[in-house]
């Protein structure tokens, strides 16, 4: 489950955050996680609440934000809507797609005080 080493790396980025921007306690994060990553939202969500108590994002809520998946078709010339990763061209069936967006996770916005 490499959601558990994503929880581990969002924390240490908040630790390094607090300490950039002298906050002391992480309310609620708003997460992208796109809809082509491997990154399974409930899985993060169990694996934060696990790992977060006695960090300063102990008791934080966590928001998922899906981002829809987005490929450029050769084909077709322009850019397509992309539901899973290895799905054909919605528009031609063709299958020289590049993935453009929604394969990203990052934290979007951090509520703190
Ligand atoms: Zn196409």
């Amino acid at each position: 489950m490499h959601e558990m080493s994503l929880t581990e790396g969002i924390l240490q980025m908040l630790e390094d955050q607090a300490k950039a921007q002298a906050f002391s306690r992480v309310l609620t994060i708003w997460l992208e996680i796109g809809e082509l990553s491997t990154v399974d939202p409930d899985a993060l969500t169990f694996c934060f609440e696990a790992l977060r108590s006695g960090t300063l994002a102990d008791g934080a809520r966590v928001e998922i934000i899906r981002l829809p998946g987005q490929a450029f078709c050769m084909d077709c010339a322009r850019t397509v809507r992309l539901a899973q990763r290895y799905d054909s061209c919605p528009d031609c069936g063709g299958d020289s797609l590049q993935v453009t967006g929604g394969d990203e996770m990052r934290v979007k916005e951090l509520e703190v005080e």
